[in-house]
């Protein structure tokens, strides 16, 4: 269940501001690095935050809380928060994801557009290879004080000698090269001279360190690859760990909040800002990285990893299909932003990861869709309900009873929906037995039950094919018990049957949505998470929805009474052609 906030950034930014801290002035910069003119003139004592997604994949439910948690703490103090793309790695970065993300973060109620400290609109939008150059030139200085040395052992020499937790690692023989011969070597691999993982750069830290991430981490890459923003310019690229301090330093963050897998990165990011800014290449004062805990949702993966594999895999129908924990998936889905942002919102900030059980996502949803979404009738498994007398009541099969309801049950200005009844009615197929239960209040030969906001009907039997499939259901209206006229509750009955009239039901495709995977943490335990896909996690049914949804745009979200929320299918919903996915029920009946 979802976990108490807990304030601890929001304990740090108060305690900063209190202090009046004095974000980094920007320098001026040389008119090629993009990222000196990034962040405007500064207002003193404003935060800055930042979304850093690397475009390598859509964003998923995790990413909804580093989104709400940095956006947040900037709405909340008065500050900004960027959105940048962390888009050092060329390989598996496109222009595609940038343009999803972008669309997914505006869509969950945020805005990267902000007020500079001349009060002119600025858009905090940044791509980390704008600074391209910049990282280059500050390895060029690391290498010329000696701090970093181009490696040339190969990645299994590397990785033997980093050594392990509890044993040191043992220093590179390429360690004691001067730095003359360093930046010979760093302006060759530049220039395309050594092949694809040849040799990489390295900080020249600590090969004893306890923190592993102290041994001499790599700093750039040799890789020939083209990136989508800097096309073929560079064959060297920078690491995510040396990239990310600098993004944050050139853009004057403030507090830079990641998730607690960072936590050992941290003093290799205290390390490089710190040389850079006796170097005089970064201003005080220098970012600080705060770590949080990941947000997991149970029966989902949030690891883009798995994700892409479940789509390039064909176990769903693409990034945006509604069983995925994307974004885009649980917008098409219904999910809507309000829902998700007060889940994220309820978990807070803690210094542990936390597993958000997936019925509490749907608990807010449904707190949010029950008091905005129309009401309709829906049939889900249609059999259809005969009514012998119906002619001898209203005096001709061809009349139709008017019959309406409120479109919402407390919100008057959402009108009134209309439907009629006719001679033959969809009803649900589960709302009849032959034979019944005890406790069974519905349909079943010589008992009466309602039909909603319709008449009193009694059951009379059934008809059936020839291998006894029940092919329709036989009832008699009962007369003067109308839903809404005097004597309406003359006639007692327990059960009320939902229905559609058979003359004016729209035939419309259901997809029936479900939990993606059948254990909570399906990719905790020692099976292969595709093992334990939901079977059931989407079934297409036909069924018929009253006349009052006969032109709802896409995106339309209801509620089927008694059967639970349903959104007008982004993708493929036309007034011709209606398609409505199951967002979640009424009520949580996950395995019940
Ligand atoms: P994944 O592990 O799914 O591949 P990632 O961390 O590699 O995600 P990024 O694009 O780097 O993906 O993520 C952008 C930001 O979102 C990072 O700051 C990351 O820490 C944060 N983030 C990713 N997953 C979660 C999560 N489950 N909970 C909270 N924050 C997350
Ligand atoms: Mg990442
Ligand atoms: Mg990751």
């Amino acid at each position: 269940s979802a976990v108490k906030p807990s304030n601890f950034l929001r304990a740090i930014i108060e305690r900063d501001l209190e202090q009046g801290f004095q974000p980094a002035r920007h320098f001026a910069g040389s008119p090629g690095d993009a990222a000196h003119h990034a962040a405007g003139p500064l207002d003193p004592a404003r935060i800055r935050t930042r979304f850093p997604p690397e475009p390598n994949g859509y964003l998923h439910i995790g990413h909804a809380k580093s989104i709400c948690l940095n956006f947040g703490l900037a709405r909340d103090y008065g500050g900004i928060c960027h959105l940048r793309f962390d888009d050092t790695n060329p390989e598996k970065e496109e222009q595609e994801y940038v343009d999803a993300i972008k669309e997914m973060v505006a869509w969950l109620g945020w805005t990267w557009d902000a007020k500079d400290g001349a009060g002119r609109e600025v858009d905090h939008l940044f791509y980390a290879s704008d600074y391209f150059d910049f990282m280059y030139r500050a390895a060029e200085y690391l290498v010329s004080q000696g701090l970093a040395y181009v490696d040339e052992q190969t990645p299994e020499e590397m990785r033997a000698n980093r050594g392990d937790f509890g044993t040191p690692g043992k220093n590179s023989p390429f360690r004691d090269r001067s730095p003359e011969d360093n930046l010979t070597r760093l302006r060759e691999m530049r220039d395309g001279k050594h092949p694809d993982g040849s040799m990489v750069l390295r900080a020249k830290i600590d090969m004893a360190s306890p923190n592993i991430n102290l041994r001499d981490p790599a700093l750039y890459r040799i890789r020939r690859a083209t990136h989508h923003n800097t096309g073929d310019r560079w064959c060297i690229y920078p690491m995510y760990t040396y990239a990310h301090p600098i993004e944050d330093a050139l853009e004057c963050i403030t507090h830079s909040v990641c998730t607690l897998e960072f936590e050992d990165q941290r003093p290799f990011y205290d390390w490089l800002v710190e040389h850079l800014a006796q170097g005089g290449l970064l201003a005080r004062p220098l970012p600080h990285q705060y770590e949080f805990g990941r947000l997991n949702l149970t029966y989902v993966v949030t690891s883009k990893r798995k994700l892409r594999q479940l789509v390039e895999e064909k176990h769903v129908d693409g990034w945006d299909d509604p069983r995925m924990p994307t974004l885009v998936g649980m917008r098409r889905r219904g999910y809507t932003p309000e829902a998700i942002r007060a889940m994220v919102e309820s978990t807070g900030a803690s210094k542990t990861n936390a597993w958000i059980e997936y019925a509490v996502l749907d608990g807010y949803l449904r707190a949010d869709l029950e008091g905005k979404a129309a009401r309709a009738m829906a049939v889900l498994d249609p059999v259809k309900l005969k009514l012998e007398n119906y002619a001898e009541i209203f005096g001709s099969l061809e009349h139709r009873e008017a019959c309406s309801a409120p479109a919402h049950p407390h919100l008057p200005e959402l009108g009134t929906r209309h439907f009629s009844l006719g001679p033959e009615l969809w009803i649900e197929r589960e709302d009849f037995m032959e034979t019944p239960p005890k406790g069974y209040h519905r349909l079943f030969p010589g008992n009466k039950a309602r039909l909603k906001y319709g008449y009193v009907i009694e059951c009379t039997g059934c008809e059936k094919d020839a291998d006894s499939n029940i092919t329709a259901v036989l009832a008699r209206l009962v007369p003067d018990t109308k839903s809404g006229t005097p004597g309406a509750d003359a006639v007692k009955v327990k059960g009320v049957i939902t229905w559609v009239g058979a003359h004016e039901g729209i035939a419309t495709e259901l997809r029936l949505y479900d939990r993606l995977f059948t254990e909570a943490q399906p990719d905790a335990g020692e099976r292969n998470f595709l093992e334990l896909l939901n079977p059931q996690a989407k079934r297409v049914v036909q069924g018929y929805l009253e006349p009052s949804l006969s032109a709802v745009a896409p995106d339309t979200k209801v509620q089927f009474e008694r059967h639970g929320y349903f959104v007008a299918d982004r993708v493929d919903h036309r007034a011709d052609a209606p398609v409505f996915n199951k967002i979640t029920g009424l009520k949580d009946s996950f395995g019940k």
